[in-house]
């Protein structure tokens, strides 16, 4: 929506819309904000030069088009009190799966945006990687797990600290960090600060553990979105009705984002155009990711918001873009490499090795995956100066190849991105 009003309005006129549904909490993030609000008055002052600035870098940038990817490491802290809470690995990857494929606007459903709003979606050239070095530059999964005893920890402030049975955030400044957890029993799906608690330890994101990831999931939040809606608040969004309890005079703002009176639950029909704030047709979009709808009904983000999040990606959170945690730990690097070449890297799943043509003896190559399990073994001879790995039956990640040649060890990381289909 376009109309400008002031953040501090909108910032203490919310929550009173929040439980007036007997819906699901779809977000817990503006009463924690108005927490925030509450016990630090610095806050309000923060996020309204985090605006300005915000606003100022959209301005010069408007028109420049980019075509880098950014990448966020992220960090999944898994704090579980039952065994049903402490969700797998595969369930944390097929969340950055999701938030792969939204964020780049591969998700499966974009034919479900109404064709006259797709030319306002966005590809907004923002990926996630799971860490594969922790704050002290040693290997990890990228995921860590506690067991807890406190109940519904995620109601707590016990959920970023270690000694109350939670786990202490990892460097807000190279790692988005999700803590994964029992919020309340089920009834808030997830919260995440806004930048302008940058810094702080509970900066990130909290998801119950209901709602993170899509396997074995129950409608209608087991597609991921909660995370993929809460990232775009970590990324400085938003919501779509600009939380102004349904009058027209609040705003996200976003440009192209049509006014809203307010938020949307379940799956509404295309169009909607009774909305008090627009009610010309295409109407209001209520299939944004910043709404309240299922997760089968929302698909898109817009090119005013990747404008917001890449500015905040450039401006409060700019230093994710040096973070060195995807990068492979020194401690499992080794000398210059007999390998030439890894290509394409990410692939899906087929990958080409080259040996140095200086290569000499018998090689045995293995590949790992993040958790050290062996995935697959190949002894080679140096003659074969092709070598093909075949992981395109395991899921989009990162793999550790590991070669051994003589008395020498190097490893290698092989990408494998299913979306490359
Ligand atoms: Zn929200």
């Amino acid at each position: 929506m376009k109309n400008h009003f002031l953040l501090v309005i909108m910032l203490l006129a919310i929550n009173s819309n929040v439980f007036s549904q007997s819906q699901r909490n779809r977000c817990g993030t503006y009463e924690r904000v108005s927490r925030k609000l509450k016990e630090n008055p610095n806050f309000l002052s923060d996020r309204l030069d985090m605006e300005t600035a915000t606003q100022k870098w959209i301005s010069t940038h408007a028109q420049q088009r980019s075509s880098s990817i950014l990448t966020i490491p992220v960090v999944i802290h898994v704090v579980y009190r039952t065994n049903a809470e402490n969700i797998s690995d595969a369930q944390v990857q097929s969340q950055l799966d999701v938030l792969n494929a939204d964020y780049r606007r591969l998700n499966v459903d974009t034919s479900k945006t109404p064709k006259e709003f797709r030319a306002l979606a966005a590809d907004c050239q923002i990926q996630f990687c799971l860490a594969t070095q922790d704050p002290s530059g040693k290997a990890t999964t990228g995921i860590t797990r506690k067991q807890t005893s406190t109940n519904n920890i995620g109601s707590t402030t016990k959920y970023y600290s270690s000694v109350n049975g939670g786990e202490d955030i990892w460097n807000p400044n190279a790692y988005m960090n999700i803590w994964v957890c029992n919020i309340d029993g089920g009834n808030t799906l997830g919260f995440a600060y806004l930048p302008g608690t940058t810094g702080t330890l509970d900066d990130g994101l909290v998801i119950d553990y209901r709602f993170f990831g899509t396997i074995g999931m129950n409608p209608p939040y087991h597609l991921g979105r909660t995370v993929t809606h809460e990232v775009g608040h970590y990324l400085n969004l938003e919501h779509i009705w600009g939380d102004d309890n349904g009058a027209c005079t609040g705003t996200d703002y976003v440009a192209d984002t049509p006014n809203q009176g307010a938020e949307n639950y379940g799956c509404p029909k295309f169009p909607i155009t009774n909305d008090p704030c627009t009610p010309a047709f295409p109407g209001i979009m209520f299939m944004n990711y910043m709404d309240y709808t299922d997760d089968s009904c929302m698909n898109m983000f817009t090119k005013g918001q990747k404008q917001r999040m890449v500015g905040a990606l450039n401006g409060p959170r700019i230093s994710l873009q040096a973070s060195k945690a995807c990068q492979i730990p020194a401690s499992v690097m080794e000398r210059v490499s007999e390998v030439s070449a890894i290509y394409p890297n990410p692939s899906n799943g087929i990958f080409n090795i080259e040996l140095q043509s200086s290569a000499q003896g018998d090689c045995l190559m293995e590949v790992f995956n993040l958790m050290g399990k062996l995935i697959l073994q190949k002894k080679v001879f140096i003659f074969a100066d092709q070598i093909k790995f075949d992981l395109s039956d395991q899921a989009s990640g990162i793999y550790f190849l590991k070669v051994k040649i003589k008395d020498r060890m190097e490893m290698h990381k092989l990408i494998v991105d299913h979306s490359k289909n």
